[in-house]
């Protein structure tokens, strides 16, 4: 049989992860439509004989698929955002596991300290810049993605948590996979000290894509990743 998402026993399990109560991704929120679902494991890659690195949008920029990730389809996403699509460049946001259900119920999203619903303020991480630690001229009030998902995996965004599937245990990441309009956002170096390069497809110099504009980013993907602990 054909290696696709609807049969392949990772997408399986990450779906199952988001649905845990340690994600609480509640019905509705996923497509249950698995065609519109996208499995990036090494399996499923290798069967559909991908390459790695596609340009996307106007002007192309460099997309590179995350690899080892599968992706579940938002139902939040509105029918002519699909237009958009083939314009915008592609990015993506690693978060909490905490966050997730959060993000979905704002459809968007959120600036450090945006009240969510719910009236709760989204503090800044901490080891974050913040207003009080940050290099001059530095703002941190904007929505921060990033093409790199090697970036977007550092502990320091989509930090794991520990999950036992039934006797498994993995460590759980997830991230946002998001359109954005180009000309929306300004390009910025890493912020996580790091030394060594971080993805060979990316200059250390323009990990960040940041904007302060909320609709020029748009979520249209949740990714998973679990590793055999
Ligand atoms: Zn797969």
């Amino acid at each position: 049989m054909a290696q696709t998402n609807a049969n392949c026993p990772y997408h399986k399990i990450c779906r199952r992860f988001l649905k845990s109560e340690k994600v609480g991704v509640p019905d509705g929120a996923l497509r249950e439509d698995l065609r519109y679902d996208m499995c990036y494991c090494e399996k499923c890659h290798n069967h559909r004989g991908d390459r790695e690195v596609y340009p996307r949008g106007i002007p192309p920029t460099k997309y590179v698929l995350p690899l080892g990730w599968a992706r579940f389809s938002l139902r939040i996403l509105k029918h002519k955002l699909y237009s958009l699509a083939k314009d915008w460049h592609v990015a993506f946001h690693g978060t909490l596991v905490e966050k997730v259900v959060p993000i979905l119920d704002a459809g968007m999203l959120l600036c450090p300290e945006d009240v969510i619903l719910g009236g709760e303020e989204l503090s800044q991480r901490p080891g974050h810049f913040d207003e009080h630690r940050k290099p001059s001229n530095f703002d941190t009030l904007q929505i921060f993605v990033s093409p790199s998902i090697k970036y977007v995996e550092s502990r320091a965004y989509a930090s794991p948590i520990s999950w036992n599937d039934g006797g498994t245990r993995y460590q759980g990441r997830v991230a946002f996979q998001v359109w954005v309009r180009p000309g929306s956002y300004d390009v910025g170096p890493q912020t996580i000290g790091a030394t060594d390069p971080i993805d060979p497809e990316f200059d250390n110099d323009k990990l960040e894509w940041f904007t302060k504009e909320r609709p020029a980013v748009v979520l249209y993907g949740l990714l998973v990743k679990l590793d055999r602990q």
